[in-house]
């Protein structure tokens, strides 16, 4: 009912995760050096706050060990998350689903949900 009001978004810059601010593609899948397709190569990036780690990556904006950029936080290793959250009960906070190495499909990866829209237990 009154959504917007809270928690001023506004723009933080952290360092890639991807590239761990490199600005070069960590895996080297180009031909190297290429630039980090997180950042562009510029080794930072920009996320809303408030924002919290990816627990999906945990926050190496890496998507597991497939060299690709996690698809939660799109490589940045920090996704942005409201105040009122809690731990995903589905995947207890690790935001990879169970028994898979896909994002959770009830917390979008980020191993939190909001407390809002929590539907009778
Ligand atoms: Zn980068
Ligand atoms: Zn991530
Ligand atoms: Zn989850």
């Amino acid at each position: 009912m009154t959504a917007w009001k809270k928690a001023q978004a506004h723009a933080a810059v952290v360092r890639c995760a991807f590239c761990k601010g490199e600005g070069t593609d960590p895996f080297g899948l180009l031909s190297p050096p290429a630039k980090c397709q997180v950042c562009g190569g510029r080794g930072k990036v920009t996320v809303m706050e408030p924002a919290a780690a990816c627990a999906f990556c945990k926050g190496s904006g890496v998507f597991h060990a497939q060299r690709l950029v996690c698809t939660v936080c799109g490589g940045k290793g920090m996704v942005t998350v409201m105040e009122t959250t809690e731990k995903c009960a589905c995947c207890r906070g690790s935001g990879v689903a169970p028994g898979q190495y896909l994002p959770c499909t009830t917390c979008r990866g980020k191993g939190v949900v909001s407390g809002e829209k929590k539907t009778a237990a």
